[in-house]
């Protein structure tokens, strides 16, 4: 990929990150603070002077900010580094605990996880734990009736993406958690892709850890968090050391992350309902568009994911493309001729990019080898409108041609 993105770049890759909100950015400048400057905004929120309660109380704001956009409480919300370090944490933290507790170790996931709940899950596997695949149709849904035939009487968790990051899928939460908390189990969901996207609020919806990303919502990378309810056990702490967050998550807290996180997340949160009709329509615009502009030609085009947009994380569009007569194309490939034509989007996740094995969840939904290995995922955000559809539109036959030299559109 080009590094110096031109300025009349297209960035149609949201959901690998998001722009920061320049109102977080704003807000969080003051903790950014240099000794020159009153405010003293860089100190240590754990200092008894008054800066350090300065920036405590910046924290602590923070906090009940993000709370209130979850429907959550103060005490819920745990910074972390991320989501993947929040989904670190609930899977093993939790597994620790309820080893400890002397449940049985079984937990129910699904083949299509983020590679943040994927591996530590397998890391519970080495350790001793029987883990039970949830299947997920051909659009990557979890039906409940299939994720009640999984428990079992000693189903201790379940964990199952919210919104995919890659073919978009947007789980039924609600009927997913009933079947857990029928069987006794708690539930975890990896929301890093639809916190601030899709109204969540915990406060109706009985799910007892939720992770999130401030990256993914126009926030700063290298914060994120876990919502833990105060009446489940509480994960065991991953970090330990001077027992900051209540004990759960040793280290320093950053205020500037915590406040730049609080404020996109608000606006996100009071934006989402107008922005995901706006980006619905415009994803399914695109695919229109890229139906119409294929169809005459030898390139026939896969949506991956569901069909009904109102079932998609907003903005994602995710589809394979594949070539009568031709070797399967590689999603790289295509990814990288539109990149070098002013236009980025993914061959698939960008945890997952720069591999070119097919995607694990693109197979997990019943495809073939070529079908997951020609996969691009556009995801449209804030920066997006119909001039970037149409850009994305007018590169394609240049990029098919450059990708398969001898067709013909
Ligand atoms: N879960 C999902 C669904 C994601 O999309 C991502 C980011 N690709 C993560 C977890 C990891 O997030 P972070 O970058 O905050 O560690």
């Amino acid at each position: 990929m080009t590094t110096d993105a031109p300025p009349s770049y297209r960035y149609l890759d949201n959901a690998a990150s998001a722009p920061l909100d320049p109102r977080a950015l704003a807000a969080m400048l003051p903790w950014l603070a240099t000794a020159q400057t009153a405010a003293h905004g860089f100190a240590n929120p754990a200092s008894l002077h008054g800066p350090g309660q300065g920036a405590r109380t910046a924290v602590q704001n923070a906090l009940a900010q993000i709370a209130h956009c979850l429907g959550a409480r103060p005490d819920e919300i745990t910074l972390t580094s991320g989501a993947t370090e929040a989904n670190n944490w609930a899977i093993r933290g939790l597994a620790e605990t309820l080893s400890a507790s002397g449940r049985p170790r079984h937990l129910v996931t699904t083949a299509i996880e983020h590679p943040s709940v994927r591996e530590p899950v397998r890391w519970l596997e080495r350790a001793g734990w029987r883990v039970t695949y949830a299947p997920v149709d051909r659009e990557g849904f979890v039906h409940p009736d299939l994720l009640a035939q999984a428990m079992g009487d000693d189903t201790a968790l379940v964990s199952i993406i919210h919104g995919h990051n890659e073919i978009g899928t947007v789980q039924p939460l609600d009927e997913l958690i009933e079947v857990a908390h029928r069987h006794g189990a708690l539930f975890h969901a990896d929301a890093a892709q639809t916190v601030g996207k899709l109204p969540l609020n915990v406060a109706r919806l009985p799910v007892d850890y939720l992770t999130f990303s401030a990256h993914k919502c126009y926030g700063p990378k290298g914060v994120g968090g876990l919502f833990a309810r105060h009446d489940a056990p509480a994960p065991a702490p991953l970090l330990l050391g001077g027992g900051q967050q209540q004990g759960r998550r040793s280290g320093v807290e950053n205020p500037a992350l915590a406040v730049g996180f609080a404020t996109a997340l608000h606006y996100a949160c009071e934006e989402a309902p107008a922005e995901s009709r706006r980006l619905r329509t415009l994803g399914r615009r695109l695919l229109e568009r890229l139906r119409i502009e294929l169809q005459e030609s030898r390139f026939r085009l896969i949506l991956n994911g569901p069909e009904d947009f109102h079932r998609r994380l907003p903005g994602n569009a995710h589809f394979s493309l594949l070539c009568e007569g031709h070797a399967p194309l590689e999603g790289e490939a295509l990814a990288l001729q539109l990149d070098l034509r002013g236009i980025g989007v993914s061959s698939g996740s960008a945890c997952h990019s720069g591999s070119l094995t097919p995607s694990a969840s693109v197979l997990a939904l019943g495809k073939t080898q070529a079908e997951a290995t020609a996969t691009l995922r556009v995801s449209l955000g804030r920066e997006n409108d119909d001039s970037d559809v149409e850009a994305l539109i007018a590169a394609l036959p240049a990029v098919l041609r450059r990708v398969v030299p001898a067709g013909r559109l």
